[in-house]
C-alpha cells in the first residue's frame, strides 16, 4: 500500500479543490447528498466522477458516491431506487434526469475467483474505500457541501502528470481482480495516461487469472476503449499484456503480417490506425475498423515479394463474426459491424452509371451506406501512406447521397406493385415464381427508375404471361 497522504489541508491541492468547487453541480445532486449525510453520515463524490470534473471531461449522467450509509438505509432514503449491486454495496438512485451509483464504503476480503472478493466487508472509514480503488485517479473523494478533497494515494499528482498508476501494489490488485488491467487500457486510452513503470509491467501478470473474469464486463471495457480519441494505444497494451491472444485471438493473429506497397503498416497496426482514424462517436465503424481486416492472415499469398489478399473480406467477416459472438455483443450491433466488414472493399469507378450505383446501394442497404463510408475513408487513412486521397470516393459519396435522397426503388417493397398484382396478372399462385417476377421487375427499375409505375409494371408483367403461354402453346 502506498504511503498515505494527509488528507486534508495539502496546499498542493488548493487548485483542484477551486476546481471541483467551481463545477456547477446540479442542486438534485447536492440535495441527495445531503439527504445521505442526515443524522451524521457520510456522502463523497468519488470515482469516475471527480477525476473527470477535474479533467474536464464531460462524464455521463451516473454519478459515483461513497457514503457510510448501509445500503438499505439508503434505499429508505430515496423513493426511485433500484438495488443494482446489493451484495457489493451498490445502490442506483434515480433522481429525475440523473442517477447516482451510491456504494457504501468497502473494505475488501481475499479473492478467489480473480473477480469477485469472497466476502465485503463494510467500514465508516473513507480511505479504506479509496484504498480498495483500482487507480489513485480513481481514489480521490470529494464533498461539494464542504469542499473538503481526499486524495490519500497522490491521484492528483498522477492526474498532472498524466500517469495511470495503480493503488497499492499493481500485481496484488490485478490478481485479485483481472479486469482491472482490461480498465487499465481502456483508461489509459480514454483518459491519454501512460501507465507508470510499475503498473504497465505488471499487465502483463494477469493473463492467467484472467480466463474467470466475466466476459460482459470485458466487453463493456473494451467498448468504452474503443470509444477512445485514440483505441491503439489501450489495444497495445493489451497486447503487450498478453491478454489480445486471449478475447481477441484473430487481431493477435494479424500482429506482424506484411502488406504491399500500398500500406506502411502490418496488417495489425493497419487495424489500429484504421480504428483510431473512424469516428469515434460510432461503435458500429470503430469496430468494423478494428476487425476490418481480420481475413487477411489466412488469405495472404506472396506475388513478386509482395501480399496479395483476395476475398479477404468474406473470411474477415466470418472471422469478425465469431469474435463478437465471444464478446457476447449484441445481436444487432454484431450484425452491423460484420457487414461493414464484408462490405468494406467497394471499388467505384467514375464511368459507373445510376444504375451501377443503385445495385450497389441495394445491396450494402441505404442503412449502412454512410457508415461504410466512413469506414473507406478510415481504411485509406490507416494505410499510412500520405497518398492522395482518393478524389472517387468523395464523388461516389455525393452521388450515392443524391440517390438515397431521390428515394429511388432499391428493394421488392419499393415497387408500386406488390405480389398480389404478380399472382393476379400472371394467373399463379404463391410461389418462388412471384418473388422472381418481383425481382426481374425490380432489376429494370433499379437501369431507369422513372419505370417505376403501375401502369409500365403491369405492362411488363402482361408482357411476360403473353410470352409463357405462346411458349405453352409451341
Ligand atoms: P466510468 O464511469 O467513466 O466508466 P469509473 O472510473 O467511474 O469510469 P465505474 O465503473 O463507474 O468507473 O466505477 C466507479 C469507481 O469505482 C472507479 O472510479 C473506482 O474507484 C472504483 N472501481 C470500479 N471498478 C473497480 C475495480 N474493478 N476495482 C477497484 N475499484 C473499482
Ligand atoms: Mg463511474
Amino acid at each position: 500500500m502506498s504511503s498515505a497522504r494527509p488528507p486534508l489541508a495539502d496546499p498542493r491541492h488548493d487548485a483542484a479543490r477551486r476546481r471541483l468547487a467551481a463545477v456547477p453541480w446540479p442542486a438534485a445532486v447536492l440535495a441527495a447528498l445531503e439527504r445521505l449525510r442526515t443524522g451524521g453520515h457520510q456522502a463523497w463524490l468519488v470515482g469516475g466522477t471527480v477525476r473527470d470534473a477535474l479533467l474536464g471531461r464531460e462524464s455521463d449522467d451516473t454519478l459515483d458516491v461513497a457514503t457510510d450509509l448501509l445500503p438499505a438505509a439508503v434505499m429508505e432514503r430515496f423513493e426511485r431506487v433500484e438495488p443494482t449491486g446489493l451484495a457489493h454495496g451498490t445502490v442506483l438512485v434515480l433522481l429525475d434526469a440523473l442517477r447516482l451509483e451510491c456504494t457504501t464504503f468497502r473494505r475488501e476480503g481475499a479473492y478467489r475467483d480473480a473477480r469477485h472478493p469472497d466476502h465485503v466487508e463494510f467500514t465508516r472509514e473513507p480511505l479504506e474505500d479509496l484504498a480498495r480503488r483500482d487507480f489513485t485517479v480513481n481514489a480521490l473523494a470529494f464533498d461539494p457541501l464542504s469542499g473538503v478533497l481526499l486524495d490519500p494515494h497522490g491521484g492528483l499528482e498522477d492526474l498532472e502528470r498524466r500517469r495511470l498508476r495503480a493503488v497499492g501494489d499493481p500485481v496484488a490488485r490485478f490478481r485479485e481482480d483481472a479486469l482491472r488491467p482490461l480498465r487499465a487500457a481502456r483508461f489509459a486510452a480514454t483518459l491519454e495516461l501512460e501507465p507508470d513503470p510499475a503498473t504497465r509491467a505488471a499487465l502483463g501478470r494477469v493473463a492467467d487469472r484472467a480466463r474467470l473474469v466475466a466476459v460482459e464486463r470485458v466487453r463493456e471495457e473494451l467498448m468504452k476503449l474503443l470509444r477512445a480519441r485514440a483505441p491503439s494505444t489501450g489495444i497495445e497494451l493489451l497486447r503487450e499484456a498478453g491478454l489480445l491472444e486471449l478475447w481477441m485471438p484473430e487481431l493477435q493473429r494479424c500482429f506482424g503480417v506484411p502488406q504491399n506497397r500500398y500500406h506502411a503498416h502490418d496488417v495489425y497496426l493497419h487495424a489500429l490506425a484504421t480504428c483510431d482514424a473512424a469516428p469515434a462517436g460510432k461503435d458500429a465503424v470503430r469496430w468494423a475498423a478494428l476487425l476490418h481486416d481480420l481475413g487477411k492472415p489466412d488469405t495472404r499469398v506472396e506475388r513478386r515479394g509482395e501480399g496479395t489478399f483476395y476475398d479477404h473480406q468474406f473470411v474477415g467477416a466470418e472471422l469478425a463474426g465469431v469474435l463478437l459472438e465471444r464478446l457476447r455483443f449484441p445481436g444487432e450491433l454484431r450484425a452491423r459491424i460484420v457487414h461493414l466488414v464484408r462490405e468494406h472493399m467497394f471499388d467505384y469507378r467514375p464511368r459507373w452509371g445510376d444504375a451501377a450505383l443503385r445495385r450497389w446501394l441495394r445491396r450494402v442497404g441505404e442503412d449502412a451506406v454512410a457508415d461504410l463510408f466512413d469506414l473507406r475513408i478510415a481504411d485509406v487513412l490507416g494505410t499510412g501512406l500520405e497518398s492522395a486521397f482518393p478524389a472517387g470516393l468523395e464523388q461516389m459519396r455525393a452521388r450515392i447521397m443524391r440517390l438515397v435522397a431521390e428515394e429511388h426503388a432499391l428493394s421488392v417493397r419499393d415497387l408500386v406493385l406488390d405480389g398480389h398484382d404478380v399472382m393476379r396478372v400472371l394467373g399463379t399462385g404463391p410461389g418462388p415464381r412471384v418473388r422472381a417476377a418481383l425481382e426481374a421487375l425490380l432489376e429494370e427499375v433499379l437501369d431507369d427508375p422513372s419505370r417505376n409505375t403501375r401502369e409500365r409494371l403491369l405492362a411488363r408483367l402482361e408482357a411476360w404471361r403473353s410470352e409463357a403461354e405462346r411458349a405453352a402453346d409451341a
